[in-house]
């Protein structure tokens, strides 16, 4: 998506670590004209798949998702992160390693408000491994729900968490894939979905 992806170039910051920086427009402070304009072009590429919910982990996934789910007419659920695995049994929980803080912790979602009639799009602002999209695609697939799909803002392509669940056979739409990124450049990978 050209206007995020020249939002990236102008004001993205690239950190040690393979860290990247979006806290002006995405991240903690939100442009909400891009914000609209990323659920809108999500909206055009899940709308026909019969998705029920909108499913994401708190908290920076939560902004984009609830934009989308708004565009689609569901509900938004995000997954709230524990530290501690000691929980009740009226939740389906997975473990989530922390990418930019480098910790361990659980997702956990009320067996309430997922059931087997869900078709669930997951939405997150980075796909990096893949291991918050991966603990989100377990705990739908707990609850006997089906995943239509998976929509990112940006996606880094070399850290291979959206390539292998593609080859899984996951729909999965990114909005800008970083195809590799230093202090000093940072390109685009272009595909089509
Ligand atoms: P993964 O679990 O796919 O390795 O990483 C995705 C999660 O880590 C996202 O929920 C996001 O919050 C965070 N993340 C991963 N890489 C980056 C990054 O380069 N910049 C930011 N801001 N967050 C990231």
């Amino acid at each position: 998506m050209q206007v995020l992806e020249d939002k990236i170039l102008r004001e993205g910051e690239v950190r040690p670590g393979n860290v990247l920086k979006v806290d002006g427009f995405l991240n903690h402070l939100i442009d909400i004209n891009l914000l609209g304009q990323m659920a809108d072009e999500l909206n055009d590429k899940f709308y026909a798949d019969g998705v029920t919910k909108v499913l994401t982990i708190e908290a920076s996934g939560i902004a984009l998702a609830t934009a989308v789910a708004e565009r689609l007419g569901v509900p938004i659920l995000f997954a709230k992160k524990s530290k501690t695995s000691n929980l009740s049994n009226d939740v389906y929980t997975a473990s989530v390693h922390s990418f930019t803080h480098n910790t361990e912790n659980t997702a956990l979602v009320s067996k309430k408000y997922l059931n087997t009639n869900d078709n669930v799009l997951i939405v997150d602002d980075f796909l990096a491994n893949g291991c918050a999209v991966n603990a989100l695609i377990s705990i739908v697939e707990q609850a006997g729900a089906k995943v239509a799909g998976v929509g990112i803002a940006v996606e880094k392509g070399f850290q291979g968490g959206g390539d292998a669940l593609r080859q899984k056979g996951v729909k999965v739409v990114s909005l800008a894939i970083v195809q590799e990124m230093s202090e000093s450049s940072l390109t685009f990978r272009h595909e089509e979905a």
